[in-house]
């Protein structure tokens, strides 16, 4: 653990507040000090209010921030002497709490306080830091966890026994602070939680927390359970898993009751955790930090059988909800982390970040249940502490707050022809109706159109079965299934009559337009068969098919053999509740085909302007490839949930077609 402490860098801030935003963030980098949210750290300013009269304000962090990249609107102000009258109460509930927080500060549109902000206002220095140290939390998730405290920190540190976050911690340390502290105390170890330090400035509170976890750090070492070897087998070459695992993601949705995203890591590391002997023994006692239950639930899956896990967790309901504070309602009962045998660790959640901060999270917790073996044995908080955590009143009052679900919340979307035009266009239709999207095409670009968690670009020649399948393969461990197929990937050849039509050209766009389809179709099907939702295809067809033109042979038969295996699709695949519908646009000028020089002189061979030519249809308007997206998006919603086999023009109108 080493200080990222940078004179010259800190020495641009003269202000307090800039100093507290600065310490944090080199908190926040660390991932072994904080994780996705998870710390808080706060400083107390005595500045005038609007009447001139002096007032010390803790400026806490935020709910909402993550000290990694939070900034000074992430400090929320809450006036310091209603803290400290309220450290006095016997008696708080955490709803009435956060009330007196947010009516206690100085700025109405800042974020709602920290719930460890009475903490903060207790400790009688400038600046104060809360970590969840890996290192801290390894050593007191042990049975002899309070020894090795009291043998790593001596008395420079308070030491709390466990207690809930909130009212009652506050009032805990409050205490204990006031019993334990002396001269020398540097900082505040909270068993199976995390840790405070404090100081007189931002940098004497940062350097006593890098030094203190640093103490902890080297204590593991000592006792040889810090550095960690991962040996094992290694998986097994090419074995592809995107079936099974879109099995399993359809159970889990089916267990949450909504659709939710699943991805895989097989690294070694939780491959060779998960094959360890003592596996269940070691991963079913608990998270690290009870505030890692809200994410990750209290433990994770071993395995594939979703029934007996939701059974457990069901037991734990209802063993623990007759000891909760308040009346609690059931979560859905739904695994967050699997941790299987052949997959290794597959994180479970409704969005993309989800399953990326989940994933996270979890390695961590391999390597202080690790480290905490070796040390001793690891030993998490009893069920009943979890628990309250989980079902604590502000996560329940979140959940009664029905916020809008964005339309393709925990739902995948595969595009072909993904790094321009219409799939382009299409993929940031799915994203923005919250699809994680996996983006195709033959142009490397496609791998970076869109910096997202919830995108995976990917080059694929779609005319080669194999480029499919391992594009599969690759998007279901990334997110877990398919839900949404938009085949728009398709080429337009030169126009030229029948009599001097190239075999090859013909063979070229039928291999590309209507050849690929069909193999992305086949190949797809076992996993749109599984959505939780239903699958859904979206394929681009042309006006050629209604409206043919000279010189367009090859195109139009192959997007007129594409819109006949559509309805055969629809026909086949009905009963498994997949809808097939396809789109016909025309004259979609923004794509990669359309230069200025070529719509220039195809306006001038029909004798036009280029905003003629380029609004010659009867609504005289643009078509774009946004417009295709967004009804491509649509007929995969609820707005289409009742129509299947559609061809639906995209075109402006066309008296040819009608
Ligand atoms: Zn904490």
């Amino acid at each position: 653990m080493k200080s990222l402490w940078d004179e010259k860098e800190a020495g641009r801030f003269t202000d307090d507040l800039d100093l507290r935003v600065y310490s944090s963030q080199l908190l926040g980098r660390d991932t072994s000090l904080v994780l996705h949210g998870g710390g808080n750290t706060s400083v107390k300013i005595t500045e005038n209010n609007i009447l001139g009269e002096a007032e010390t304000i803790l400026y806490v962090k935020g709910s909402g921030w993550d000290l990694e990249t939070i900034e000074r609107p992430g400090y929320a102000p809450v006036r310091m002497d209603h803290l400290l009258k309220l450290a006095e109460l016997e008696q708080l509930s955490d709803l009435q709490m956060v009330n007196e927080l947010r009516t206690h500060m100085t700025l109405a549109s800042a974020p709602t306080p920290s719930v460890e902000a009475i903490l903060h206002a207790v400790l009688p220095y400038k600046y104060v830091d809360h970590t969840h140290a890996d290192a801290v939390v390894t050593v007191t998730n042990t049975p002899n966890g309070l020894l090795h405290i009291k043998d790593i920190y001596g008395d420079r540190v308070v030491i709390i026994p466990y207690c809930m976050p909130g009212f009652d911690l506050a009032r805990l340390c409050a205490k204990e602070f006031a019993a334990q502290r002396h001269a020398g105390t540097e900082g505040m170890v909270l068993m199976n939680h995390g840790i405070f330090s404090f100081g007189e400035t931002a940098k004497e509170s940062y350097e006593r927390m890098i030094k203190l976890v640093d103490m902890a750090e080297q204590y593991l070492d000592k006792n040889k359970a810090w550095t960690l070897l991962h040996s094992g087998s290694e998986l097994e070459g090419e074995k592809k898993i995107y079936k099974e695992l879109a099995v399993l993601r359809a159970e889990v949705s089916t267990a949450a009751g909504k659709a939710v995203l699943l991805k895989t890591n097989s690294a070694l590391k939780y491959i060779d955790f998960v094959q360890r002997d003592d596996i269940a023994d070691i991963a079913l006692q608990g998270p690290a930090t009870p505030d890692h239950v809200i994410r990750t639930k209290r433990i994770p899956m071993l395995g594939r059988d979703v029934d007996g896990f939701v059974a457990g967790y069901k037991r734990y309901f209802n063993k623990y909800a007759p000891n909760a504070r308040q009346e609690v309602t059931m979560l859905d009962p739904a695994p967050r982390v699997i941790l299987d045998h052949e997959f290794g660790l597959v994180s479970v959640g409704v969005t993309a970040k989800d399953t990326r901060v989940i994933e996270d999270i979890y390695d961590h917790t391999i390597d202080i249940i690790l480290r905490a073996a070796r040390l001793e044995s690891y030993r998490a908080l009893p069920g009943q502490d979890i628990f309250d955590v989980e079902y604590w009143e502000l996560e329940q009052a979140k959940l009664r707050k029905s916020g809008s679900v964005p339309m393709f919340s925990g739902e995948v979307a595969l595009v072909t022809g993904a790094a321009s035009g219409i799939g382009k266009a299409c993929v940031a239709s799915f994203l923005a109706r919250g699809a994680a999207v996996i983006g195709l095409d033959i142009d490397s670009a496609v791998t970076s159109t869109f910096q997202s968690p919830a995108y995976l670009g990917l080059v694929c020649d779609v005319s080669i079965t194999q480029h499919i399948i391992q594009a599969l393969e690759q998007g279901v461990r990334r997110f877990g299934g398919l839900d949404m197929l938009v085949l728009n990937a398709g080429i337009f050849p030169a126009g030229v009559p029948i009599r001097e039509l190239k075999m090859e050209t013909w063979r070229e766009v039928m291999q590309i337009n209507l050849d690929a389809c069909l193999l992305f179709m086949r190949e797809a099907y076992p996993l749109l068969k599984l959505a939780p939702n239903g699958g859904r295809v979206v394929l681009m067809g042309s006006k050629n098919v209604p409206a043919p033109g000279p010189g367009a042979a090859a195109y139009s038969v192959s997007k007129a053999g594409l819109t006949q295996l559509m309805r055969v699709a629809a026909l086949e695949w009905g009963p498994d509740n997949i809808r097939v519908n396809c789109l016909h646009p025309d004259a979609v000028f923004d794509t990669g085909i359309w230069t200025d020089d070529i719509i220039k002189s195809r306006a001038e061979s029909y004798g036009m302007s280029v905003e003629d030519y380029k609004r010659k249809n009867l609504l005289k308007t643009d078509i774009t490839s946004h417009d295709v997206a967004e009804l491509a998006a649509e007929m995969c919603g609820p707005l289409f949930a009742k129509t299947t086999a559609a061809q639906l023009p995209v075109d402006g109108g066309n008296d040819r077609v009608i």
